[in-house]
């Protein structure tokens, strides 16, 4: 009896200390390798159902993941593919967050894609057209092969991510004003991860769309919720602020910690689990960026360097 009541006891704990939400990263640069372009899964442990986060990569991923035994005893990347990614949030139309969906569609499983309209708009425009690939999607040229399901979301509204235990909801960023992209806040029970697309600095880019997410997440800082941010920096800090091209340097990543840390006190930013997504792999760039960023962690943030295919837990 009193083991039956421990064990009871422990598995209430379980429930109540242990983080559900995983990430499984497919794809972790932000160009030139194409094997492992930005794509994330993003999902509650277990549940085998994923919404995956961009998708630069999927399968070189997917094999690369299972070879690291991310997904328990699965050993078909068809299967991971099909059956447990429930759809794609797309930050914005550029190639490297969008190669790995084209390319996978012909065997790829029906399920949705959320994006901002601008975003739906560039694949329904220019990828899911003749000319470059087929209609697979449930809008546009024709001949319409309705497989996938445009989800054009508007920004700052809460929404359900179909076949999974996730609700959503996007934000506008700017990645050279004025072309957009997004950033989405993933929810599970009171479990946050705040995911962004690629962004320039508030500053740089004469926009406040940093700020707002700032502001929004602040009270989820504050009470523990938000397990993780995954933020782009692609560019080491000697890049000029004439090339940056909407992205982020580790110095302009401070700049916006700064800004955060304003809303939520500097004490609650200690050890918050940043995710660096988005390095583009030039020369020995990915070094410095990792070098500069270890060495000026003004608010003693917890960086995690994520690896294609290395599931990332939140305990
Ligand atoms: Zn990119
Ligand atoms: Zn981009």
């Amino acid at each position: 009896m009193r083991k039956i009541l421990l064990l009871i006891t422990s598995l209430i704990f379980q429930q109540f200390s242990a983080q559900n939400l995983e990430v499984i990263p497919l794809g972790v640069y932000g160009g030139i390798d194409e094997s492992n372009l930005s794509s994330y899964l993003v999902g509650v442990k277990k549940n085998n159902s994923y919404l995956a986060l961009d998708a630069g990569t999927l399968t070189s991923g997917i094999k690369r993941a299972i070879a690291l035994d991310s997904f328990d005893t699965i050993t078909d990347p068809q299967l991971i593919l099909k059956n447990y990614i429930k759809g794609y949030f797309i930050s914005h139309g550029h190639l490297d967050h969008v190669s790995g969906l084209i390319i996978n569609s012909p065997e790829d499983s029906s399920k949705p894609i959320y994006g901002l309209t601008s975003t739906i708009d560039i694949l329904k425009e220019k990828y899911f057209v003749n000319g470059s690939w087929s209609n697979f999607a449930n809008e546009g040229e024709e001949p319409i092969l309705r497989k996938y399901q445009y989800r054009k979301i508007t920004p700052l509204q809460s929404f359900p991510v179909e076949n999974t235990a996730l609700n959503a909801e996007i934000f506008e960023l700017s990645h050279v004003n004025p072309q957009k992209s997004s950033a989405i806040l993933i929810k599970h029970k009171d479990e946050y991860i705040l995911y962004f697309g690629d962004t320039g600095a508030d500053r740089i880019e004469k926009t406040n769309n940093l700020d707002i997410i700032w502001k929004r997440i602040a009270p989820l800082i504050i009470n523990k919720n938000l397990q993780a941010i995954l933020i782009e920096v692609s560019f080491p800090n000697q890049q000029p602020e004439e090339k940056l091209f909407g992205h982020l340097t580790p110095n302009l990543l401070n700049e916006e910690f700064i800004k955060l840390a304003d809303y939520v006190g500097k004490e609650n930013l200690e050890e918050l689990n940043v995710i660096i997504t988005h390095l583009k792999p030039s020369g020995n760039q990915i070094e410095i960026i990792k070098q500069e960023l270890l060495t000026n962690n003004i608010f003693n943030l917890n960086y995690i360097f994520p690896n294609q295919g290395k599931k990332i837990s939140f305990e």
